[in-house]
């Protein structure tokens, strides 16, 4: 499976605040909790701004270069802190990804694979997906010869509810191109990825 498949940057969804604040005020009231005394008269306010942060993808300009010196051993970002939101539970999951890539004809500032991981983590996630849409943004982007992106990511849902696994750590990966049927370079980035290597 040689074809690349084009993720496109997400918009911004629009936030309906008055509705999204009613909505928590009617969640907190159905859950014993009404909207009454100081601490809590804007928490319907507060919510609404703190999951409209979490959901709102941050833009940024998908800039590249050509690559003019021919430049052809991987690139590695090694652990990308992000937090996102776990579309099952609305619960933040957070950690860090290693992202890397084979250029082929164009590279890309490092700064933007913070970014890309920054503005895929930020909306309703689940792990595996976002794993993914960040190894086929860049591969299709970037006309990259291969892409390999590991997440490593703890759950709220899973640490502080449920089997209350404080501290597991979910792994996932992604590889596409060369570092997928290409066994020195998997190798050479995974050992990249790993910790304190
Ligand atoms: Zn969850």
């Amino acid at each position: 499976m040689t074809a690349q498949t084009v993720v496109p940057l997400r918009a911004a969804p629009r936030v309906d605040r008055l509705r999204a604040e009613r909505a928590v005020a009617e969640l907190l009231a159905a859950l014993g909790y009404p909207v009454e005394g100081e601490h809590r008269a804007k928490t319907p306010e507060r919510v609404t701004s703190a999951l409209a942060e979490m959901l709102t993808p941050t833009a940024f300009l998908p800039t590249t270069f050509p690559n003019d010196e021919g430049y052809d051993e991987l690139v590695v970002a090694r652990q990308v802190p992000f937090r996102s939101l776990c579309e099952h539970h609305l619960l933040p999951f957070y950690g860090t990804a290693h992202v890397g890539y084979l250029p082929g004809s164009r590279i890309v500032g490092l700064s933007k694979l913070a970014r890309v991981v920054e503005h895929f983590a930020s909306g309703l996630q689940v792990q595996e997906r976002l794993t993914q849409q960040v190894a086929d943004w860049l591969h299709g982007h970037l006309g990259a010869r291969g892409v390999g992106v590991v997440v490593e990511a703890e759950h709220l849902c899973m640490s502080l509810r449920g089997v209350r696994a404080r501290g597991a750590l979910t792994v996932t990966s992604a590889l596409r191109g060369n570092l997928r049927t290409d066994a020195r370079s998997r190798d050479e980035f995974l050992a990249l990825t790993r910790r304190g290597g």
